[in-house]
C-alpha cells in the first residue's frame, strides 16, 4: 500500500509568494535531500500515513487549494495521492527546493526556492515553474540569470530567522527591499504567517 511521510496537515493561509493570503491546506511532508541553515521544520519527525488516511484528513477542511511542502515533497511519488483527490476538485501547488525534476502537468503551480546561495554545488533540476522563489542572504542575483527565465513570478525573500532579534531581522528585510528596488525583475515576499503567529 502507497504511503507517505507526513508531518501535519493543517488548514491555514498561505503567507508568502504570489498566492499570499489565499486559504489553502498544508500538507508537509517529511524528509529533505538538503539541511539548510535557517530551516524552520523538523522534516525528521513524521509519521507514515497511507492515501485514505491522508485525503480523510483533508476532507475535514472546507478548501480546494493543496500546497504540497515540506521537507522536500518532490522526493515522494506525487501522482497516486493527487489522482486520489482531482475528482474531488482539489487544485495543488508544491513548493519544492528544485533538486527533483517534477513530471509535466502533474500539478497546477510550482514554485522553486532554491538553496544554491548556500549550496552552490547543488544542481536545480526543476528549472521551470510558475514561481522562483529565493531566501535573500546577500547573494549575487547574477546566479539566477539562466533559471529565472523560465519562471513567470520571481520573488526574493528576506531571511527571517526566528532565534535572532528584531534589530538582525530588520537589517535583513531593509537589505532585500533595497535589493529589490534595484532589480526590477523581483517582487518582495515576506513571511507574513511568522509574524501572525500563525502556521
Ligand atoms: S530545502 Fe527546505 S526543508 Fe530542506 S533543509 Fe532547506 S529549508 Fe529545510
Amino acid at each position: 500500500m502507497t504511503s507517505y511521510p507526513i508531518v501535519e496537515i493543517f488548514h491555514s493561509v498561505q503567507g508568502e509568494g504570489f498566492h499570499s493570503g489565499e486559504s489553502s491546506i498544508f500538507v508537509r511532508f517529511g524528509r529533505c535531500n538538503l539541511r539548510c541553515e535557517w530551516c524552520d521544520t523538523n522534516f525528521d519527525e513524521f509519521e507514515e500515513m497511507s492515501i485514505s488516511q491522508i485525503n480523510q484528513k483533508i476532507f475535514e477542511f472546507n478548501c480546494k487549494k493543496i500546497i504540497f511542502t515540506g521537507g522536500e515533497p518532490a522526493l515522494q511519488n506525487l501522482e497516486p495521492l493527487i489522482k486520489s483527490l482531482r475528482p474531488s476538485g482539489y487544485k495543488f501547488s508544491i513548493e519544492t527546493n528544485g533538486t527533483v525534476e517534477i513530471p509535466p502537468g502533474l500539478l497546477d503551480w510550482i514554485c522553486v526556492s532554491p538553496k544554491d546561495q548556500i549550496y552552490p554545488n547543488v544542481s536545480i533540476k526543476q528549472r521551470n515553474g510558475d514561481e522562483l522563489k529565493c531566501v535573500y542572504v546577500g547573494q549575487d542575483l547574477s546566479i539566477y540569470d539562466e533559471l529565472k527565465d523560465g519562471f513567470t513570478h520571481l520573488y526574493l525573500q528576506p531571511c527571517y530567522d526566528e532565534s535572532k532579534d528584531v534589530i538582525w531581522n530588520g537589517i535583513s528585510f531593509r537589505q532585500t527591499v533595497e535589493v529589490v528596488k534595484e532589480n526590477p525583475d523581483w517582487n518582495l515576499s515576506l513571511q507574513t504567517h511568522k509574524w501572525m503567529g500563525v502556521d
